[in-house]
């Protein structure tokens, strides 16, 4: 039987997240001549499935049942192990994320595969795939190869690049409605925090905001200027405990990952637990008006000053471009 990938697309606010798409360029890295499944899991997803097609699946699945409209472990367990029954895939791709850090390790032990999770970049070295993926808190990276061909992979948002979407690109998407039963779970309300737009852990450029920002009002300028770029605001935990923005913007080891093309720390020391969240980002900013601050050992471009003085002048100059 021909070498098959399933790739599991990840639903958000009813539309599908950009790692999904990541996931689908990172099943044909690591296997550039399989045919890939995209399964998309919901209420009413086939719409979206066709989605995964224009981004470079072969086919798609639409998982549709009332109780995948919102994720539980158990339902959304056993709706891809019934997937995984039917398709009998040699790897399985999934986001890093937190519904793929919940679910990816469940579904590796019941199918007795080995997880490689975290994954930045694949390459193929002699016909072999070798996966990298951060340890110690991003401070080193390792190389990890699937051991008999079979694999199953999470990767890092924000790393992989997608590939070029053809909405012309056709084939087939079939429905299906999975046998669940047993949720042991029950979500009775979503309490949403009001939007700030722009997913944090997807964002291409992230401004985060320290204990130097001084107070919520701080965190308004710095939203500012994460509008210019159409960027998200981010935070230290001394920024969170302070109470200056709220526990869903921090990065670091006890809070988000991001990995932005530009990262500007404002007012944030560089604490070596800030740095596991935020290091390798592809461009670092630092301003601080201590030239002593550790931040800047890790940043690409640093400014010595108070940030009240420097972000208005930057919001000026870059809005005249
Ligand atoms: P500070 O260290 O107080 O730094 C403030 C900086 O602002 C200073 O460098 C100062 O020079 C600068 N500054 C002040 N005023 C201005 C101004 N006007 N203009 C410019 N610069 C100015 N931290 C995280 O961020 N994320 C985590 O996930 C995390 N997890 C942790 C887990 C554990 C187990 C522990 C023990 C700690 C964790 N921490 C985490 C906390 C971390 O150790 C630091 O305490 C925290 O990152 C410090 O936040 P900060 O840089 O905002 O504050």
């Amino acid at each position: 039987m021909a070498e098959k990938i399933l790739v599991l697309g990840e639903v958000k606010n009813g539309d599908l997240r950009s790692v999904s798409f990541e996931a689908a360029a990172a099943a044909k890295k690591a296997a550039p001549n399989a045919e890939i499944v995209g399964a998309v899991l919901g209420d009413d997803v086939t719409g979206l499935a066709k989605k995964m097609i224009h981004h470079g699946a072969d086919r798609a699945i639409a998982v549709n049942a009332p109780e995948l409209k919102n994720y539980t472990t158990d339902a959304y367990q056993q709706a891809i192990m019934q997937v995984l029954e039917e398709e009998n895939p040699s790897g399985i791709v999934m986001g890093h994320t937190a519904l793929g850090k919940d679910l990816a390790p469940r579904i590796a032990v019941r199918k007795g595969l080995a997880l490689i999770s975290d994954i930045v970049s694949l390459e193929q070295q002699n016909g072999e795939l070798l996966c990298t993926r951060p340890i110690y808190s991003g401070k080193a990276f390792e190389k990890r190869k699937p051991k008999d061909g079979h694999f199953f992979l999470t990767i890092r948002p924000n790393n992989i690049q997608a590939l070029e979407v053809d909405e012309n690109r056709d084939g087939e998407v079939r429905s299906v409605t999975p046998d669940i039963k047993d949720i042991r779970t029950v979500i009775k309300d979503i309490a949403k925090k009001a939007a700030t737009g722009v997913d944090l852990s997807e964002a291409k450029v992230v401004v985060a905001g320290g204990r130097g920002v001084k107070g919520p009002e701080g965190f308004e300028l710095l939203q500012e200027l994460a509008d210019v770029f159409g960027g998200a605001v981010g935070a230290s935990r001394g920024a969170c405990d302070a109470d200056y923005c709220d526990y869903s913007l921090q990065i670091g080891q006890t809070g988000k990952v991001v990995t932005p093309d530009l990262y500007i720390a404002a007012g944030i020391s560089g604490a070596i637990q800030h740095l596991a969240g935020m290091s390798n980002s592809k461009v670092i900013v630092a301003i601080n008006k201590d030239p002593e601050a550790p931040i800047f050992d890790i940043a690409d471009y640093g400014i010595v000053g108070d940030l009240f003085d420097v972000i208005p002048v930057l919001i000026e100059e870059l809005k005249k471009e």
